[in-house]
């Protein structure tokens, strides 16, 4: 369907506020894409750029081979599905899917193909005589995205299309916009603040700060490495622990002298970036931190035993918060067994699994 290519992409705004900079991504053919980041971080203005809602300061937008800078939105075969789904609330949800189509002038048995077919792959078909308010949330939202889908776009764009339903519908949709980018196979770019919806539909993920990429990547390699303390600590729930210490004689040492043992090829690749002696942040997922027999057993120099400050029950485990001296730390516990505030409880440090950061450049050290 189409690739795009987006080339040193600037946006400012006319107060001269520089919303985004440096922008550079290729996306290929059928690819999900998520562009996440905290309130303000600058994605919903890229999105905006590519839909040709808002301008391009500086920098090349291509689909395919054309440059889409100083065409019009109508003439970009895109579509964008918004947070807000206003639909016409007088007409049905077949007239809701049908309207673009009709703009088009479009023959009625074509939009009649269309609109069946997209009601289908959205499980709507039994729905097309509704109006919009006799729909649940969820349904109207299919109803915004089968609008969306009838005019078989090149491009999908999508800026939350879920933060208006509640918890469980959105887990529903999420699995359903998986489900119809399977079956459609259309390039999509989706906004989100929330990592887990980016982690669980995207093939590559862009995560943004202060209107700069922070890192590119599948969901896999920026859990496993984050480029950076930004992006470790935005993915990932509960979030990652990150601990104050120096780097001395193959150990991490905090300054209350907690002495967590570094796994030899992590020490060297330490030693090669001249950490060694020099303040570090180690950074440890609460998942990497557990009082399992076997992990206590080969984490013999990584273990500490703390009282458990707050233990929180989330059925099968519990996140249980306790500290390293003075430090706080979030570990992830298996719920056979019971844990009790107060109590004193053993933990080792998966260190296979920690990340160190430099805390000048906040960049990983591994
Ligand atoms: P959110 O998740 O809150 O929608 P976002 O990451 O999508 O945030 P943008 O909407 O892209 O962020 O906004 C990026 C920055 O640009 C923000 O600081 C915002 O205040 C600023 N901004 C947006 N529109 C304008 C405008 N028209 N003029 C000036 N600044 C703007």
């Amino acid at each position: 369907m189409a690739t795009l290519s987006l080339r040193h992409i600037f946006k400012r705004y006319t107060n001269g506020f520089e919303a985004v900079q440096d922008f550079n991504l290729e996306v290929a053919d059928k690819e999900f894409i998520a562009l996440v980041g905290p309130s303000g971080c600058g994605k919903s203005t890229t999105l905006r750029m590519v839909a040709g809602l808002e301008s391009i300061s500086d920098g090349e937008f291509y689909i395919d081979d054309r440059l889409m800078n100083d065409i019009e939105p109508k003439d970009r075969d895109i579509a964008m599905v918004f947070q807000s789904y206003a639909l016409y609330p007088h007409m049905s949800v077949y007239e809701n899917m049908a309207f673009a189509l009709k703009l088009r002038k479009m023959d009625s048995g074509e939009i009649d193909r269309k609109v069946k077919e997209a009601a289908k792959i959205l499980g709507l078909d039994e729905l097309l005589n509704r109006k919009p308010k006799a729909l649940s949330g969820g349904q109207r939202q299919r109803v915004a995205l089968g609008r969306t889908i009838v005019r078989s776009p090149k491009v999908f764009l999508m800026d939350e299309p879920l933060s208006n339903l509640d918890a469980k519908l959105r887990s529903n949709m999420r699995a359903e916009i998986i489900r119809i980018h399977k079956t459609l196979n259309a390039t999509t770019v989706y906004v989100t603040h929330d990592q887990t919806e980016a982690m669980t539909m995207a093939d590559r993920i862009v995560v943004m700060s202060g209107g700069v990429v922070k890192q590119i990547g599948s969901p896999k390699a920026i859990y496993d490495h984050p480029d950076n303390l930004f992006v470790a600590g935005f993915i990932g729930a509960p979030t990652m622990n990150f601990l104050h210490g120096k780097i001395e004689n193959g150990f991490f040492v905090t300054a209350d002298n907690y002495q967590l043992s570094i796994p030899d090829e992590a020490y060297r690749q330490l030693e090669r970036q001249s950490a060694v002696g020099k303040a570090v942040i180690l950074g440890i997922r609460p998942e990497n931190i557990s009082n399992e027999p076997l992990l206590l057993g080969s984490y013999q120099k990584a273990m500490i035993t703390a009282p458990v400050n707050v233990a929180e029950l989330l059925g099968a485990e519990y996140i249980v918060h306790t500290s390293l001296g003075e430090q706080p730390i979030k570990a992830i516990v298996h719920s056979r067994q019971q844990i009790k505030m107060d109590e004193k409880i053993s933990l080792a440090f998966d260190m296979k699994r920690a990340h160190f950061f430099d805390p000048q450049t906040e960049q990983s050290l591994l």
